[in-house]
């Protein structure tokens, strides 16, 4: 029987653990939380559908809330627009702790064995593949590790160079986030929607305040490492326009961080596959992190069952990768080219691109990731913009997203070094 080792109790490899388990692989997974620590303290978006595919119900309505539409305010706060086209209905906002409390339940059932309260430190590696993993204390052996460690895994940190595999995500592909739920003073119903804030009190990045009966709920997004400072300014401007936010933390108030930019270039090596956060998989603001890890992690359980006695290999593995970014990233990687873009407008740009209409609900269309057509936008931005220092910019990102076809097109179905090294370089343009 095979032995699989998830490296974090992350959502991709849950997913995977109980499939792989329940098929009758010997599974072990290992957090480095306690049990009772796990997962974020709050609410976050999710799809249903995909949960449901997975026989997992995550609707108990003591746990789960309903998902409203965004409103986008500019920088100077001149314009806003609420998104109201997109299909909203098989949207939630979701405990954290409750979504990981059905994954585990599951786990459990299907016969996942758990090591809570292990800090795994890196990796073993031998005869140019990966062993297993290790922690302070002892090495735990494994044919398969599957990276579920989030964005700072150690077991990717510590792969060697021969693996191919990105060690480091760039900072430039990360967004800072706080989150907290405040007491809400008056217990104001909720209104109908979610305020997000683009380079709100001047700091690049985006932040958000939800009002709900009970709660307040607020994000701090920046695009650089988030300080006191930038988390004070925010909290101050949002308790100015939005009196009923109170002081007084009721859940959250952390600082972490989310991988915004596409995923690794290559996420299997040698006895090794990535999941989640920690291969970069996360569309910030789309509510696709967990939906995203939970349809790796099922993807790779097929993979390594449709493997039978075969090596977990490269090779094998990587009908992981190809199947993963054939589903998911016929529309990511124009998405990325946009939100790169995006983010790197200065505030006035931004409030150009409102108040003139150049940026709409038609672009922001679902939630703002899910561009409805980057290349209209790019078209329609380049004819009507007089800021002509802009111009290379948008020629840069029409010029990605034709490479992004043909990334789509050159991927290659099987493995092997040069057809990956091709893939790698038209990759490596976006
Ligand atoms: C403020 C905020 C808002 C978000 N909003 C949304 C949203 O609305 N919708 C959405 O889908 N996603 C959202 N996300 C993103 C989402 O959290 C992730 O994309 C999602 O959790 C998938 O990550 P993961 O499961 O791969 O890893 P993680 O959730 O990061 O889990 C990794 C696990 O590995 C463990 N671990 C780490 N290091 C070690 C180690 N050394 N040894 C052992 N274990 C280790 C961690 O303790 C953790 O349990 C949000 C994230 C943040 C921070």
């Amino acid at each position: 029987m095979k032995k699989i080792i998830c490296a974090g109790a992350g959502h991709g490899g849950l997913t995977a653990a109980f499939l792989l388990a329940g098929s009758g692989y010997d599974v072990t997974v290992i957090e480095a939380k306690k049990r009772s620590e796990l997962g974020h303290d709050w609410h976050d978006c999710v799809w249903l559908p995909e949960f449901e595919r997975l026989g997992l119900r995550a609707d108990d309505p003591g746990y789960v809330m309903p998902f409203f539409h965004y409103t986008y305010h500019n920088p100077a706060q001149t314009a806003a627009f609420t998104v109201t086209s997109n299909d909203i209905s098989n949207l939630r906002m979701a405990d954290r702790r409750y979504l990981l409390d059905i994954l585990i339940d599951k786990c459990k059932k299907c016969g996942v064995k758990f090591e809570f309260g292990k800090k795994i430190t890196g990796a073993i590696v031998e005869d140019n593949r990966v062993a297993g993993v290790h922690t302070a204390k002892k090495e735990y052996r494994a044919d398969l590790v599957i990276d579920a460690a989030g964005i700072d895994s150690p077991v990717r940190k510590t792969l060697p160079e021969i693996s191919g595999i990105q060690r480091e995500i760039s900072q430039d592909k990360i967004i800072w986030t706080y989150r907290a739920y405040f007491e809400n003073k008056f217990n104001k119903p909720a209104p109908e929607s979610q305020n997000i804030y683009f380079f709100h009190c001047g700091n690049p990045g985006m932040d958000w305040i939800i009002t709900e009966r009970d709660f307040v709920d607020v994000l701090v997004g920046s695009f650089v490492p988030i300080t006191d400072e930038i988390i004070d300014s925010a909290l101050e401007d949002f308790r100015r326009i939005y009196s009923h936010t109170g002081e007084r933390i009721l859940r959250g108030g952390t600082v972490n961080k989310i991988p915004i930019g596409k995923a690794i270039p290559k996420f299997v090596w040698n006895g090794y596959a990535a999941v989640g956060d920690s291969c970069s998989m996360a569309e910030p603001m789309s509510g696709s992190g967990i939906n995203r890890a939970l349809t790796a992690g099922s993807i790779l359980a097929e993979t390594v069952m449709n493997t039978g006695d075969e090596d977990l290999s490269v090779e094998n593995l990587w009908r992981y990768e190809y199947d993963y970014l054939k589903k998911t990233g016929e529309n990511s990687y124009s998405d990325a080219i946009l939100r790169e873009f995006l983010s790197g407008l200065s505030p006035e740009d931004l409030d150009y691109f409102f108040e003139h209409r150049l940026l709409t609900e038609k672009e922001l269309g679902s939630g703002g990731v899910s561009f409805s057509s980057p290349a209209e936008f790019f078209q329609k931005a380049a004819a009507f913009l007089p800021k002509s220092r802009l111009l290379p910019g948008i020629t840069r990102a029409l010029l990605k997203l034709r490479t992004a076809e043909a990334v789509k097109s050159a991927l290659p179905r099987e493995y092997s070094q040069n057809a990956y090294a091709y893939w790698l370089k038209l990759y490596n343009r976006l």
